[in-house]
C-alpha cells in the first residue's frame, strides 16, 4: 500500500487528504483503514503522533459521507470518547479538516465549558459526536443525547481513559449503543486493562499495531544532564537564549512547579504560558493557540495537559522534571518527532530522579546520552547511590545492545564513588 488512493476513500476525502499535503498513508493508517472500510471492529495499538486519528476518522467520514441525510436531533450516528478535552478538540478538528467537502456535521462536548451551547449544538443534530465521558453522561442524563442510532463507536486512548477512572461511565455508554455496530479501539499501550475492556465491547477485532516507542524514540535526539534542583530554573533561561529551541514544550511534573516555571520565563522576558489541569478550559485553548501560531515560544505542561497535544514544528522537548512513569517520557519527548520529523528532548535530572531515569531507560531499552561537556552538568551527580550494589549492570546489556556510534557512554562518565558518598539514602533512613 503506497498510495491513499489504493485504499478506495471518496473522492472528497482524497481532495482532503491532498489539501493537508498527506503523500502516503503512515503506518497505522495503511494497516487500520482497509478493515475499518469493510466494517470490522478493531483494536489498534498506537500513540498519538502515528497518525493513528486519520486512521479511525478517514474510515468514519467515508462511512457516513455513503448516506449522509439530515443530522438527527439529539441523534449522532456516531460516537467518539476520548479521556481529555484538548484530545477531543483535536479529533473534532481533525474530522472537520478531513471532512471539509463533506456536508456531515461534528459536534465536540467537554466539560470545563458551558453545557448550553453543546444542549444547542446537540438539537441541532450532529453526525458525529465526540465527547469525554463525564459531560457525555451529563448531557445523556439530562436527556440531550440518545445514542440509539450511534452505528460507529470509538474509543480513543483507552489506556488513558482507564487510568483516569473513567472505565464505569465507558462502560455505562456502551451499554446503551446499539450492539449491532462498529466498534473501534485505540490505545498507546495495551495493558490488561484495556485488554478487558476490549473483550467486552469489541466483536471479533482485527488488531493492528505500530510500535512508535522506538521508530518516534529512535528519530529523536535525546539528552540528560545532571544539575541540582535549584540550577534548573538558570539552565532553562540559559538554554532558551539558543536561536534553534524555536518551539519549545517544558514539561514539568506538578502543576504549581508548571506555573512557577511559566513565571519565571515570563520574568526574564520569554514568552510562555502554562497548560494543567487547573487552568480554565479557554485560558488552556488560548496558550495552545498562541504556541502554534508563535506568539509564545515555550508552553510549559503538565503530563496529562499535554496528552494528545498536537502541535506541528516542536522544535525541543525539555523535561525540567522527569516523569515517574516511564511511559510519560515517551509521550513527552514524542510531541517533537510527529509524522516523521525528528526532534530533540533534553532532560534535566536532579538527584533525587536518577532512579525515575534509570525506569525510562530500562523501558526505551537505549542510554540517554549524557551533556558532559554542558557547564551545567556536574559528573559527581551521575552515579546514583540508590542503586549502588551494581550500577552497571543491566545498564551495560541495554547499552551494548541499543547503543550506537556517538552515544555517551554512562558508565565512561560515572567518576568512582568516592568514600565520603556513600548511600546517604539509606544513611537518612537509619538515622529516621
Ligand atoms: P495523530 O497521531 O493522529 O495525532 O497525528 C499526528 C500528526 O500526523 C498530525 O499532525 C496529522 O496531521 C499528521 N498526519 C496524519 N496522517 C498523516 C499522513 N499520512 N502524512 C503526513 N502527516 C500525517
Amino acid at each position: 500500500m503506497t498510495d491513499f488512493t489504493d485504499l478506495k476513500l471518496v473522492q472528497p476525502l482524497l481532495r482532503a487528504i491532498h489539501n493537508e499535503g498527506y503523500d502516503t498513508p503512515t503506518p497505522i493508517q495503511a494497516k487500520a483503514i482497509p478493515p475499518l472500510l469493510e466494517g470490522r471492529d478493531l483494536l489498534g495499538v498506537a500513540q498519538t503522533g502515528t497518525g493513528k486519528t486519520a486512521a479511525f476518522a478517514l474510515p468514519l467520514l467515508h462511512r457516513l459521507a455513503d448516506k449522509p441525510g439530515k443530522p438527527q436531533h439529539k441523534r449522532p450516528q456516531a460516537l467518539i470518547l476520548a479521556p481529555t478535552r484538548e484530545l477531543a478538540g483535536q479529533i473534532g478538528d481533525s474530522l472537520k479538516t478531513y471532512g471539509r467537502h463533506l456536508r456531515l456535521y461534528t459536534v465536540v462536548v467537554y466539560g470545563g465549558m458551558s453545557i448550553r451551547p453543546q444542549i444547542k449544538a446537540m438539537q441541532r443534530g450532529a453526525h458525529i459526536l465526540v465527547a469525554t465521558p463525564g459531560r457525555l453522561l451529563d448531557l445523556m442524563n439530562q436527556g440531550h443525547v440518545k445514542l440509539d442510532k450511534v452505528e460507529v463507536f470509538i474509543l480513543d486512548e483507552a489506556d488513558r481513559m482507564l487510568d483516569m477512572g473513567f472505565i464505569h461511565d465507558v462502560k455505562k455508554v456502551a451499554a446503551l449503543i446499539p450492539e449491532q455496530r462498529q466498534t473501534v479501539m485505540f490505545s498507546a499501550t495495551m495493558p490488561k486493562t484495556v485488554l478487558g475492556l476490549a473483550s467486552g465491547l469489541l466483536t471479533d477485532p482485527i488488531r493492528v499495531e505500530v510500535n512508535p516507542e522506538a521508530t518516534t524514540v529512535e528519530k529523536i535526539e535525546q539528552k540528560v544532564l545532571f544539575l541540582p534542583k535549584d540550577k534548573k530554573r538558570s539552565l532553562l533561561t540559559e538554554m532558551l537564549e539558543d536561536k534553534a529551541i524555536q518551539r519549545v514544550l517544558i514539561f514539568t511534573r506538578t502543576k504549581h512547579g508548571a506555573d512557577r516555571v511559566t513565571r519565571h520565563l515570563y520574568q526574564k522576558g520569554i514568552k510562555a504560558d502554562a497548560i494543567h489541569g487547573n487552568k480554565s478550559q479557554n485560558a488552556r485553548q488560548r496558550a495552545l493557540k498562541d504556541f502554534k501560531s508563535g506568539r509564545i515560544r515555550a508552553l510549559v505542561a503538565t503530563d496529562i495537559a499535554a496528552r494528545g497535544i498536537d502541535v506541528e514544528g516542536v522544535t525541543h522537548v525539555i523535561n525540567f522534571d522527569l516523569p515517574n512513569e516511564p511511559e510519560s517520557y515517551v509521550h513527552r519527548i514524542g510531541r517533537t518527532a510527529r509524522a516523521g520529523a525528528g526532534g530533540i528532548a533534553i532532560s534535566m535530572c536532579e538527584p533525587d530522579e536518577r532512579g525515575y531515569l534509570r525506569d525510562i531507560e530500562k523501558t526505551i531499552r537505549q542510554v540517554v546520552p549524557v551533556m558532559d561537556d554542558h557547564p551545567y552538568h556536574l559528573a559527581e551527580l551521575v552515579a546514583d547511590p540508590g542503586n549502588s550494589k551494581k550500577p552497571s549492570q543491566g545498564r551495560k546489556s541495554a547499552q551494548s545492545k541499543k547503543r550506537q556510534g556517538g552515544f555517551n557512554h554512562r558508565k565512561a562518565q560515572r567518576p568512582q564513588r568516592s568514600q565520603n558518598h556513600q548511600r546517604p539514602r539509606r544513611r537518612t533512613k537509619k538515622a529516621a
